[in-house]
This record gives structure tokens, sequence and C-alpha cells, in this order.
């Protein structure tokens, strides 16, 4: 079901609450990657350009002390926006309130204003995280309608996502999605559910528990599943084979085994790979088939498997991948990630999709993101999704 965007509404002398990502890394008041602020602003332009008054939220990392909100103020943030936008962005250092209200009351169209973090209501009794739906209530109160471009919160249930739309709605009030949100429901969506095949799934990082969902769910979809990462060898364990010292999960080899037997020869494992002595770019290195030697472990795909996987991908129409190969923040093991990022951006006619988290972070580190066709910004959502999960933040938009 096509779900309301933000395209869909009449903006014009419109409060438009708009729930934004602006979970940035901040260090002592300096903001790192802004990409999240970059990835806004289509949203909250085409509300301004069009007379709208942006009305933005946003949490900011996890409030657990009083002492917490100091280094967690969104304050920076509403500045970096200011200057990305070449105009004033107001800040109002409160979450709710008669000091919030009035500045509110006294946008004009076009204007942007941006509130405190909204975990800040976490401290009194986990309003924001709860979903306390009083909280939800009052947001939606600021609004004429709401508009959520958080991806990457999608996944959770909270009063600035949810509880605001589901209140919102309530009131007769018109919930949409975001550009951003739905770029990322297009691609991810279009992938998941009607992919054009064959379909390819690349599965890696460091653990098969965090991805058994997702392993699970695309072995139902995808022609092909390569995996490839730490957990290889949890597989490898599975089958029987020698894993010396890499990285396994013990209690995981019984449900490798059960996937292993579902997927059949849908699952590409690697057949060689770069195995050390120890966890560590600086030490010598070298390249083993099939088992891996007692005292190494294996810390990124050998050639081979590289050569193998290109081939499987090589007239693959949809991709999607999450995961690194190997220990890509590592040089000496960043080749694995580095070869299968740099053939995904040669497939010219497939759609190619990154899945968030560490995998974000791989093709940007490595370069290859420009020739991918979607780099999905949310991590824990886009696994979520890719479970084939419902999302509580698309699930609590409108529909068109
Ligand atoms: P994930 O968050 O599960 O996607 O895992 C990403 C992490 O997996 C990265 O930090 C990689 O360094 C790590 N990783 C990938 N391959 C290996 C490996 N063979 N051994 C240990 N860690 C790995």
């Amino acid at each position: 079901m096509a779900k309301l965007t933000v395209s869909d509404l009449d903006v014009k002398d419109k409060k438009v609450l708009m729930r934004v990502d602006f979970n940035v890394p901040v260090k002592n008041g300096v903001i790192g990657d802004d990409n999240r602020i970059v990835a806004a602003l289509p949203t909250i332009k085409y509300t301004i350009d069009n007379g709208g008054k942006a009305i933005l939220f946003s949490h900011l990392g996890r409030i657990k002390t009083e002492e917490d909100k100091k280094e967690l103020t969104l304050r920076p943030v509403a500045q970096r926006l200011s200057d990305l936008l070449g105009k004033p962005v107001t800040f109002v250092p409160v979450t709710r309130g008669a000091q919030l209200e009035d500045a509110i009351n006294g946008m004009n169209d076009g204007d942007v204003l941006l509130f405190e973090n909204t975990r800040f209501e976490d401290l009194d009794g986990k309003k924001e995280s709860g979903n306390d739906p009083e909280l939800g209530q009052y947001w939606a109160s600021l609004g004429d309608m709401f508009v959520n471009d958080a991806f990457g919160t999608a996944h959770r249930a909270h009063a600035s996502n949810v509880g605001v739309a589901e209140a919102m709605k309530a009131d007769g009030k018109k919930v949409a999605a975001g550009f951003l949100m739905e770029k990322e429901i297009k691609f991810l969506g279009e992938a998941v559910d009607d992919p054009k095949h064959p379909f390819v799934a690349i599965l890696g990082g460091a653990k098969v528990s965090d991805k058994i969902g997702v392993i699970d769910h695309l072995l139902d979809k995808a022609d092909k599943v390569i995996i490839g990462g730490g957990m290889t060898y949890t597989f490898y364990a599975a089958k029987g084979m020698s894993i010396g010292n890499s990285l396994v999960e013990a209690d995981k080899i019984d449900v490798a085994k059960e996937i292993l037997a579902k997927g059949g020869d849908k699952i590409v494992l690697p057949v060689d790979s770069v195995v050390a002595e120890k966890f560590d770019n600086d030490v010598p290195n070298k390249v083993v088939e099939g088992d891996i030697p007692d005292g190494y472990m294996a810390l990124d795909i050998g050639p081979k498997s590289v050569a193998e996987f290109k081939d499987v991908l090589k007239d693959a129409k949809t991709v999607v991948w999450n995961g690194p190969m190997g220990v890509f923040e590592m040089s000496n093991y960043a080749n694995g990630t580095l070869e299968v990022g740099k053939f995904l951006g040669t497939l010219s006619d497939a759609t190619t999709i990154v899945g968030g988290g560490d995998s974000t972070a791989a093709v940007k580190q490595l370069g290859v993101g420009d020739q991918l066709t979607h780099i999905s910004t949310g991590g824990g959502a886009s696994l979520e999704y890719l479970e084939g999960k419902e999302l509580p933040g698309i699930a609590a938009i409108s529909n068109k």
C-alpha cells in the first residue's frame, strides 16, 4: 500500500511537524559526520519553499542522566542546519511548554524551528522511548500535519514517531512520509517484495545471530544468498570444517545447519580466506582454501571467493548487501569488501542496495558508494525491513 508523502500535502501557511533523524555523532559540541542532516534537507526545503512552517524534532543519543543532557543537546545541530540551509533556524531548548508553544506561534511561513532532543523526555519515566500517549498527544497538538522522515528510528515505536502519528490521525490530521523515508521504502520495499530477478543477497558482518532473520527471510525471496565476513565460520563449523581461531558463535551452529539445509545450493559460501595468527593488521597473513588451520583466524575472504561471488553477481538485476566481507577497518583485510563493492558499482543493469549500518560505513570508507543505487540511512531499521517485519514508524504513516 503506497504511503502518503509530503508532496501530497498542502503545506502552505501550515505548521508542519516533522520528525527528522538528526542522531549525528557529536563530541564536545562539535558534529562529526553531518550526513543525516544533509539527508533531511529535501523534505525541509520542500516544506519551506512551499510556504509551510517547519517544526523539526529528533532524538540524539541516549539520555540516562542529567549530565547526558549537556553533551546531547541539539543546539549545535540547529547551527549546522542553519549553515546548510543558508537561513536562520530557531532553536528551542525544551521539549514542551510555553517557551516552545510561543516560539511556534511566532513563526512566519517559511521559517524553520528545531526543538530539543526528544529523549530529554526519557529522564522522567522513559516518556519518549516508552511511547507515552500523553506526550505523543502533546506533540501532535503543536502542528497541523505530521511528516515522518526518520527512517533510522522507524523500527521503534516511540512517542516522537508512532505516538504523535496516532494522535494526529485521531484528530483527523494527515500523517505523511518525508522524501528520505519515501526513498527508503521504495528501494528496500521493492527489493524485498517485488525484486527483479536474478535477486542476489550478500550478507556479511560479524555475527550470525544478528542476521538469522534476514538470511531466513531472504532465502525465500532471493535466487542466491552469498555469505561472507565473520559469520562464514559458524557456517564452516556447521559443515564440520576446521575454523582455527576464527570468529564463531557456538550456540548458533545448529541454526546455521538448518539454514544450510533450507538454502541448499542457493547459499554461496567463501571457498578461501585471508588468515593471520592475530587480530592485527601488522602481522603476516596468507590465503588458505577451505579449512582454517590451527592457530590462525580468518579475517577476510580470499581471491577465489571474490571471483566466485562476482560470477554469481554478474547477471543479477537486484542486489541487497548487508555486512562487510572481512575486517574492512584494517587495510590488509579490506580487499574482499572493496572488490565486492567495486563490482556492484559496475552492474549498470541492476538495482544495488546497501542495507545500512557497518556496510554503509564500509562502502563510504572504501569510496565505492557513488556507483550504487541506494545506501540506506538506517542500520537496525533496514535490517528489520529485510527480515520482512512491519516497522511501526512506517505502519503509522497514512496510506494514500
Ligand atoms: P556487523 O555489524 O554484524 O555487520 O559486523 C561488522 C563487523 O564485522 C565489522 O566491524 C568487521 O570488522 C567485522 N568482521 C567482518 N569479517 C570479520 C571476520 N572474518 N572476523 C572478525 N570480524 C569480522
